[in-house]
């Protein structure tokens, strides 16, 4: 496998279109960051990706993670390549340097975050575990919890798990089981099951840290009934040393369709000391600080799986060659011309390109808006950032899944035989669709809670702010009528969902791909508006021309269907399954 971090688009968004070095020196955390110190970390970050993290990819996949006794082992190469991932730094880049963390911005760590996913997904999802908890902790913990758990963490000694999911009680939080009883030392006693934890047990590093939801004796029923909890795989001594080994234990791992490095245990907790993070019942709330760090994170890993394929598929069609260009042989003196003369090829190129380019915009942004919200306390980032998480989640991993299979029909049959590796790549794609709530959820929680909750204001605010932009002459016609055709739609759902409770659900998904498009439309328009005059600018230009001209117009199809009657989608009886 051979990839490369997109180093100059990373400049390119950081500096041309957004131009953060304009926009730091405003934010006092930022304010020492030049533009050489941001372009040497994105530069590390890409080698760390590359040169670190790649390597270990399909012999991770081969070897996979084993299971016996409790004890799981990863695959072999995976341990120096954690060790040095975290050692260097990489894992706490946004987080609070007061306990270890880099305290770099948001923005910086998507860009750099992309290019680890691309590395090895499995190997960096034991990092972004961690990263999450870390987040939990420092938004909810007490000062003492802090210091004991953030800084080890961030350097990488100890990992993080996130403890949700139980049999019987997946995306329906409110049914779990799981119990949390007082003891007399102001701990508690952690009793019950719960499957799917990503990293929940492993020999990567010494001590694992799971944030456990479950419920207090007498809580009240549903989701306002939840705490949380750290319950860590070693109880920590007073000095920051290991004690004894707390009372939970890894059932059994997962066989997975991908990401086989990463170990998915069952974890059995009988009576595990844990400690309560946060405020008794209000444990979602303080989950959700790390599930909404999570959700952005699962995004981009459905971004750097698109980038990493599409490089696959790009140097496959350069070299292989099948039959000749429909305007005559462009490589006379060999047997046949490139993949790349067919049309159809370069449409499965071209489409790929268009979608990651715009992602990394996309990530970029959400990054810069959640970096507004958190330092310089501007509330309207905030919401926005709140709005645009669910896409990122849904739509970057739909169309990273989408793109990896686009490169595996490049390679033809090469594409589903094992040792070329896009194989591997829409196996590992897939899952980012499935967990951290799934698509389908996101697009629930996006028309639900971000839209119809507050009427529709913060998207209208966004919609207009899209239209206010500077954009390419070439697009800003095609770009105004995907943002009317936008808030049409809105009009109609928030209407008709006064009155058909099925509605939202019904149209949910078409309406958050419909929103993806024209955020991607937006963004498109914008870069083709301040590219530079090179080859580079160029090739932004024509990738800017192929998303308006090819993929742009599924916008129109969206739209009618969601304004059409959705009755027939709750049409049939439950006898008629
Ligand atoms: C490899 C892997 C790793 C994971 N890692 C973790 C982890 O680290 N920690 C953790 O706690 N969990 C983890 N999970 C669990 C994962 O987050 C859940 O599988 C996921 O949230 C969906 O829950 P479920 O599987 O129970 O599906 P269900 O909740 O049963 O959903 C089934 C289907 O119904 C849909 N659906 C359900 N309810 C609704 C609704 N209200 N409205 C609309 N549609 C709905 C869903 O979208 C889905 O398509 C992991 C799962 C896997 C496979």
């Amino acid at each position: 496998m051979h990839y490369q971090a997109p180093e100059r688009d990373a400049a390119f968004l950081m500096f041309e279109l957004f131009k953060a070095q304009e926009i730091w020196p405003q934010i006092p955390a930022f304010s020492d960051f030049s533009e050489d110190l941001i372009s040497a970390v994105v530069a590390e970050g890409g080698r760390i990706a590359a040169e670190v993290l790649l390597p270990t990819n399909a012999p991770g996949d081969e070897e996979g993670c084993t299971w016996q006794d409790g004890e799981v082992t990863t695959p072999e190469v995976f341990k120096a390549a954690y060790r040095e991932l975290s050692e260097g730094g990489w894992l706490g880049l946004a987080g609070n340097p007061q306990y270890g963390g880099q305290g770099m911005p948001k923005m910086l760590a998507c860009l750099v975050e992309e290019m680890l996913w691309s590395g090895n997904a499995s190997l960096y999802l034991y990092g972004t575990l961690t990263v999450g908890a870390c987040l939990s902790i420092d938004a909810h913990g007490t000062p003492e919890q802090k210091q004991m758990y953030l800084p080890k963490m961030y350097s990488g000694q100890w990992t993080g798990a996130m403890a949700l999911t139980e049999s019987h009680a997946g995306t329906d939080l409110g049914i779990m089981r799981s119990k949390a009883e007082p003891n007399a030392d102001g701990s508690y006693a952690i009793t019950g099951t719960k499957i799917f934890i990503t990293g929940g047990e492993h020999d990567l590093v010494e001590n694992i840290i799971h944030l456990v939801l479950a419920k207090l004796p007498g809580a009240p029923a549903g989701t306002k009934g939840i705490s949380l909890f750290i319950v860590p795989k070693f109880l920590v001594n007073d000095d920051g040393s290991l004690g004894e080994r707390n009372g939970w234990a890894s059932g059994s791992i997962e066989h997975k369709m991908g990401i086989r490095g990463s170990a998915t245990s069952v974890i059995n907790y009988d009576g595990a000391t844990g400690f309560l993070l946060g405020e008794e019942n209000k444990g979602l709330a303080a989950m959700f600080t790390m599930m909404n760090y999570e959700r952005l994170s699962i995004g981009l890993q459905g971004l750097g799986a698109g980038e990493l394929a599409y490089q696959l598929s790009a140097a496959y069609a350069k070299d292989r060659l099948q039959g000749r260009a429909p305007t005559g042989a462009q490589n006379p003196d060999g047997p046949a011309d490139s993949l790349l003369v067919h049309p159809d090829v370069r449409r499965m190129l071209m489409t790929q390109r268009a979608y990651n380019e715009a992602g990394r915009a996309f990530a970029l942004y959400v990054g810069l808006l959640l970096d507004q919200g958190k330092y310089a306390e501007d509330a309207e980032a905030q919401a926005r950032s709140e709005l645009l998480t669910p896409v990122a989640k849904a739509y970057f991993s739909d169309r990273g899944f989408d793109g990896a299979v686009m490169a595996q029909q490049v390679f033809g049959g090469h594409g589903y035989v094992h040792e070329w590796g896009v194989e591997q790549v829409v196996r590992d794609a897939r899952i980012a669709q499935i967990y951290e709530g799934t698509n389908g959820v996101q697009a629930m929680d996006l028309i639900g809670r971000k839209v119809l909750r507050d009427g529709g204001v913060t998207l209208y605010k966004f919609i207009d702010d899209m239209g206010q932009s500077e954009v390419a002459d070439a697009h800003q016609a095609d770009l105004q009528e995907a943002l009317d055709r936008l808030v049409r739609v809105t009009d109609s759902i928030i209407d008709r969902s006064a009155d058909d409770a099925n509605l939202p659900g019904a149209v949910s998904t078409d309406f958050l791909a419909l929103f993806g498009l024209t955020i991607y439309a937006w963004l498109w328009a914008r870069m083709a508006c301040v590219a530079p005059a090179d080859e580079f600018g160029e090739s932004k230009r024509i990738t800017a021309r192929f998303f308006f001209n090819r993929i742009l117009p599924a916008s129109i199809g969206l739209e009618q269907g969601i304004l059409s009657a959705s009755d027939a989608v709750m049409g049939l009886t439950p006898e008629q399954f």
